[in-house]
């Protein structure tokens, strides 16, 4: 499925299957995410994306192929690809731990074609083994819902017991239940109205869900937005308590309202997190099994990935949207 520009409508097409290069793998793409990114960058808000694009970074496939010097994975070892698709190994910020912050990184379905395919390439350095007893569908949305809402979780900091999410989509959906298994106390707020999504967030053992517009029945700890919306930024800072950090996890925000300052005073913290590093992966792949994380999909078929995107769009998406590649797709 092929995004030529910005705001239009994402295009059936067929290709030649690609060759993998140096230290690249083929892969069979067995299902991918569907990310509030791919909105994002479908709707022209991220500069710059490669054109004609695939979108996609939350790929499981198999290894069908490899490059010169790709030795990491044996064909048909299942993998996964993330965001995060090629740093250049060499920055300052690559040589201390935060490859998430190379300028020079590129991402995998935004600068680099990515999973809404049936097969698609990757760096072997990017990638990340998956167990095969997780089914596909299920393991998708941890590729980048999952892991940064991992590296959200530790950002919002160790001591945080009562954690708000706002924005109670895939990313949160998968922090309540790690937040949870670490006895934090959820409170969850969705769009004003949105019972669905709020007993959803009560199913999974928030301790508390309730509209974005509403203040939390106590003060927080920390806080972390994962919807695109500023005006949830001083919303949130005035939930939380003194001391308390709110995180904003997404890559793209409408702008922030001005607010006092007295709302920040208390050494409140408001902090973003960016992307992902590979550290990240690891740490969050090991941990979501040992959790018994289980990620809620609704899963379309590659063709209907224009569908998916709408109901993203629309919040009409409970827990993560997933495309699966049928049988005939693939062949
Ligand atoms: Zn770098
Ligand atoms: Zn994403």
């Amino acid at each position: 499925m092929l995004l030529d520009g910005a705001r239009r409508p994402l295009r059936e097409a067929r290709r030649a299957v690609p060759a993998p290069g140096p230290r690249q793998v083929l892969l069979r793409v067995a299902a991918c995410g569907v990310c509030r990114t791919d909105l994002h960058v479908a709707d022209g808000e991220l500069p710059d994306p490669k054109l004609p694009l695939v979108l996609g970074h939350e790929i499981v496939g198999d290894v069908v192929g490899v490059g010169t010097g790709a030795t990491r994975f044996a064909a048909g070892t299942r993998v996964g690809v993330p965001w995060l698709g090629w740093t250049c190994g060499a920055c300052r910020f690559c040589r201390s731990g935060r490859e998430n912050l190379c300028a020079e990184a590129r991402f995998t379905g935004y600068h680099l074609d990515g999973g809404y395919a049936e097969y698609t390439l990757a760096d072997e350095r990017f990638c990340f083994p998956l167990p095969r007893e997780l089914q596909a569908q299920y393991a998708a949305p941890l590729l980048c819902a999952g892991l940064i809402g991992y590296r959200s979780l530790v950002a919002a900091g160790d001591g945080a017991e009562r954690l708000g999410l706002y924005g109670f989509g895939a990313a949160a959906h998968i922090v309540a239940q790690i937040a949870r298994a670490q006895s934090r106390r959820v409170f969850a707020f969705t769009r004003p109205g949105d019972a669905e999504g709020q007993r959803f967030a009560l199913e999974l053992g928030a301790a508390w869900a309730g509209p974005s517009d509403a203040p939390p029945p106590e003060p927080l700890d920390a806080a972390i937005i994962f919807a695109p919306a500023g005006a949830l930024v001083p919303a949130a800072l005035r939930a939380v308590e003194r001391g308390g950090t709110v995180v904003c996890a997404g890559i793209h925000m409408s702008d922030i309202p001005q607010f006092p300052y007295e709302i920040l005073w208390g050494e409140r913290v408001v902090r973003s997190v960016a992307n992902l590093t590979r550290r990240d992966g690891e740490e969050f792949l090991a941990l979501a099994p040992r959790l018994d994380v289980h990620t809620s999909v609704e899963t379309y078929p590659l063709h209907r990935a224009p569908e998916a995107l709408d109901a993203l769009r629309a919040g009409r998406v409970r827990g993560a949207a997933v495309l699966v590649m049928e049988e005939s797709e693939a062949e």
